[in-house]
């Protein structure tokens, strides 16, 4: 592929964006200027789970900087193929909480649906990176079956549209969505958890907006961002728009080695979404999938920079500090 100017992308639609992404390693250093011979740390130009990149990100990222902490988080290091003792493939053992396609459930009065196999971008830190994905790419009836699910169970006040990354469906394909679940009578509020508009701000598109506040339901938009540069102005702007529409803004984070693991960014990164609109909700410890491990910290040490945190904000600024539990039906507090 050859990569377009930054004015070329910008005028495209978010679909184009999307499939615009840089999906190779060569592309994608040589548009941020970084010569593959000179590269500090061994790459894995073929990994097996694949480099995903939308150029919005990419224009966010450092030229010349092999550290900058948006590319670490992207880009395919041979070490993510060492096996790590204590870390496995599926870390929140979420196959046993599969009851039907689609459907995560273990926690009171919600559920997970995940609403689309796919990312904008691939995390090199992902939790899902091994969930078969494949297995849970819901055809019409077994879409029917999930929504029955939720249907059958009048505990269930929350559905989260979870992933993958739910934005990847179409503007159509979500507005149907949520149609479908505000007709469930118990449903009283709808979750999105994005990663999306933080690699591709457009996907906030002026029909997902419509979708989101034309509905009966409450709406809670969690995004999923890591670092203070990743707020540019293209997202504040596009989040101003559900804000104003009266959709709650929340952000989760995970506690990254070498990307996010000083008090000093964190406490940017709480300043930056407030200014955006967006109030801090969880910060995650890194949950133990294979080839991730150099991404981890110490449990010692997430809690010593949650404290700075708690000493240099006000407390509506500091999320909280949390793990997935496999056996816990709730996150669990460091
Ligand atoms: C994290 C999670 C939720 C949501 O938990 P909250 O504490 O309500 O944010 C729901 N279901 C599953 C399976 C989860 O992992
Ligand atoms: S956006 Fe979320 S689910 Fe998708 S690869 Fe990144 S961390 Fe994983």
């Amino acid at each position: 592929m050859i990569p377009l100017s930054q004015a070329q992308w910008q005028t495209e639609t978010w679909q184009e964006q999307l499939s615009g992404a840089f999906r190779r390693v060569e592309d994608l250093l040589t548009e941020l200027a970084l010569p593959t011979a000179e590269a500090p740390y061994e790459l894995d130009f073929s990994p097996g789970f694949a480099l995903r990149v939308p150029q919005a990100f990419v224009s966010l990222m450092q030229k010349g900087d092999w550290y900058d902490p948006l590319l670490l988080q992207v880009l395919p290091l041979a070490q993510e193929n060492i096996a790590s003792p204590g870390y496995s493939n599926d870390p929140l053992e979420e196959s046993h909480a599969n009851p039907v396609p689609g459907i995560i459930h273990k926690y009171h009065g919600r559920v997970l649906l995940v609403a689309s196999p796919a990312c904008a971008v691939n995390c090199r830190y992902c939790f899902r990176r091994h969930f078969p994905y494949g297995d849970n790419q819901l055809s019409r009836s077994q879409w029917q079956q999930a929504l029955d699910y939720v249907r059958e169970r009048a505990d269930i006040s929350e559905v989260i549209l979870s992933g993958g990354d739910p934005l990847v469906s179409s503007d159509d394909r979500i507005e149907e969505l949520v149609l479908t679940i505000s007709e469930i009578p118990t449903v009283e509020r709808l979750r999105i958890h994005t990663r999306f508009p933080v690699v591709l701000p457009d996907r906030i598109s002026d029909k997902l907006v419509a979708s989101l506040t034309s509905t009966r339901l409450q709406t809670v938009f969690v995004l999923h961002c890591n670092h203070p540069n990743e707020v540019g102005a293209a997202l504040s702007e596009r989040l101003q728009l559900l804000r104003q529409a009266g959709v709650t803004l929340l952000n989760q984070s995970v506690l990254l080695h070498g990307i996010n693991d000083d008090a000093k960014t964190l406490c940017k990164l709480s300043e930056k979404l407030f200014n955006a609109g967006v109030l801090p909700y969880y910060l995650h410890v890194l949950d133990r999938v294979q080839g991730a491990a150099h991404f981890a910290l110490s449990d010692t040490g997430a809690q010593a920079l949650h404290k700075q945190m708690m000493e240099a904000l006000p407390g509506y600024l500091v999320p909280k500090l949390v793990r997935e539990d496999p056996r816990v039906a709730h996150k669990c507090p460091l």
